[in-house]
């Protein structure tokens, strides 16, 4: 079986990568990546930096060489959106990717979750993706084009057990990229999905993998019998974002090894949880 590539960041990466790095796939594009500061968002942050693109993380621009703007924002709130993306333009006067990736999440069965617990979660997933869709259209994309990448989930593709929150959350914004890729093909804006599976050494893992017996048979039974890591889905939203996906829009690329075909999903797993839960 093919190895998968080493789960290593920052300076640790050039030996791995380097053979990988094309500096010029992304030359000096500027990506306004939402969740930047942490897990994949981070990640993803670092390998377009490798690639050549300005983006949001202080410590990674003294390892690339390539600016970048640390931003904080509440991507529910519109006015802190406008106010942020306005920064992004005044710093780099053109913004070329926008990568949604900001989310909240936890375990709770359908019947104990809130009624404000599950609007939370709609209101980040869902909300926040089209609000900063929504401005980066009005301020740049409509005028100049763009790239939109949505970090979703495979949660709803069967209704996974205690995640009706976030599967109906991530629902939802795959069905948003498929109504923004229709509307917004003709300005040459592409909007795609990319729907990771389960990744290792992540918040999401740590709040959603259940307990670690339980979490390695699931894992087990999956296709690809592994956890993905941070790279793999960076690598792969590079892609989406990158001229070598200039043909496709509108399109939800699973990056799970296979999991969600085959992850067990049944009331059994329940009980499970309440122990976890507690641990939490
Ligand atoms: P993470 O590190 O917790 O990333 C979530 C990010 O969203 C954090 O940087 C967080 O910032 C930010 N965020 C939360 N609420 C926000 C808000 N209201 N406004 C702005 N930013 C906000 O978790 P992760 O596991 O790497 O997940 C990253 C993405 O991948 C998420 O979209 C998640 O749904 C998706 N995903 C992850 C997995 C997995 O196995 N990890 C699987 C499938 C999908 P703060 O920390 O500052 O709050």
């Amino acid at each position: 079986m093919a190895q998968p590539p080493p789960d290593v960041e920052g300076d640790d990466c050039l030996p791995a990568y380097r053979h990988l790095f094309c500096p010029d796939l992304l030359r000096d594009k500027v990506a306004f990546i939402t969740g930047g500061g942490s897990g994949i968002g981070f990640r993803i942050a670092e390998i377009f930096m490798r690639h050549g693109c300005h983006t949001a993380a202080r410590k990674l621009a003294g390892a690339t060489g390539r600016r970048c703007l640390p931003l904080s924002m509440d991507v529910r709130a519109p006015p802190a959106v406008m106010a942020a993306v306005d920064q992004a333009l005044k710093e780099f006067g053109r913004i070329d990717i926008l990568i949604n990736c900001a989310a909240g999440n936890f375990l709770c069965p359908a019947g104990a979750l809130s009624f404000n617990a599950f609007k939370t979660v709609m209101d980040i997933d869902t909300s926040g993706t089209f609000n900063v869709s929504r401005v980066l259209y009005e301020k740049f994309f409509r005028d100049h084009g763009g790239v939109i990448v949505n970090i979703t989930a495979t949660l709803g593709n069967r209704g996974q057990a205690l995640q009706v929150h976030a599967g109906s959350a991530k629902a939802a914004v795959d069905a948003m990229t498929r109504h923004l890729a229709v509307e917004w093909g003709p300005q040459n804006i592409r909007v795609n999905s990319l729907a990771p599976g389960p990744i290792s050494g992540t918040e999401g893992l740590r709040r959603l993998g259940g307990p670690q017996a339980s979490l390695s048979t699931k894992v087990t039974a999956s296709p690809l019998q592994r956890l993905g890591n941070k790279t793999e889905i960076a690598h792969s939203v590079l892609y989406l974002a990158s001229p070598l996906a200039s043909y496709v829009t509108g399109a939800v690329l699973v990056a799970d090894g296979g999991a969600w075909l085959t992850f067990p999903n049944g009331v059994k797993g329940l009980p499970d949880f309440a122990s976890f839960s507690a641990k939490l």
